[in-house]
């Protein structure tokens, strides 16, 4: 039997779902983001975040981290040092940010202080802007919109839908975008009209978080 916790708290159970269910996906867009990535760059950010995820995954699985904040950790290091490329470093550092909230439950308040963290992370580590046409013109608006349903009173559950909205919206507004930064900045006016691998995989981690990351219903049956 499982402890009680509080409607739309989230625990390091939910947020284990919400990291397999990222993987799963990953894995199962695995062409599509790699496709992307060969209109821009190298054809390997498909095959980058598989691998990593499903490294980050075997640690889970060896190590049964206790807390959100050290489940989030150990899947930034993963990334961190699994994964070459861009994407590693990025992403990673936006998972080693958010495992610094270090609540052993998270309220809706808690998550969005952590992808704050984890969005300050990909700028300091990227140096990229929105508008440079990266992973930061997805996460940028699903931040802003999570923060801004919270800040409305929104439960967890309706503030994830809103931040995988917005992030949908960014990513698809990526594709007439000029790079600036990147391996897709290299090709100048030919990035133009495609959509930015990273943001893609972006749009991906909100669905999954608006799907896994909070069991809605399980707080509804008193
Ligand atoms: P690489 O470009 O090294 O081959 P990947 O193909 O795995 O790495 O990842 C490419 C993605 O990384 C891009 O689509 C973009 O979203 C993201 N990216 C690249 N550079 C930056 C940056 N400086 N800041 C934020 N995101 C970036
Ligand atoms: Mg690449």
């Amino acid at each position: 039997m499982g402890s009680l916790t509080v409607a739309g708290t989230i625990t390091t159970a939910d947020v284990g779902r919400w990291i397999r269910e990222f993987g799963r996906l990953v894995a199962e867009n695995k062409t599509l983001l790699t496709d992307l990535d060969a209109a821009v760059g190298d054809a390997d950010h498909g095959s980058n975040m598989a691998r990593g995820m499903a490294a980050a995954g075997e640690a889970m699985d060896a190590t049964s981290p206790e807390t959100p904040g050290t489940l989030l950790k150990s899947v930034g290091m993963t990334l961190v040092s699994k994964v070459g490329g861009a994407s590693g470093p990025l992403f990673g550092t936006f998972f080693l940010r958010m495992g610094g909230v270090t609540a052993s439950e998270w309220s809706a308040d808690d998550l969005a202080t952590a992808l704050r963290a984890g969005l300050t992370g990909v700028v300091d580590r990227g140096k990229a802007a929105p508008g440079d046409k990266t992973m930061l013109d997805a996460l940028t608006p699903a931040v802003d919109a999570l923060e801004s349903a919270v800040a409305a009173g929104a439960d967890t559950s309706a503030a994830l839908k809103s931040a995988a909205e917005a992030a949908r919206e960014g990513c698809e507004a990526t594709i007439p975008m000029l790079a600036r930064k990147g391996r897709a900045s290299y090709l100048g006016e030919r990035s133009v009209g495609h959509q930015d691998p990273g943001a893609t995989t972006v749009t991906l981690l909100f669905d999954a978080a608006a799907t896994h990351l909070t069991d809605a219903g399980a707080g509804a049956a008193q």
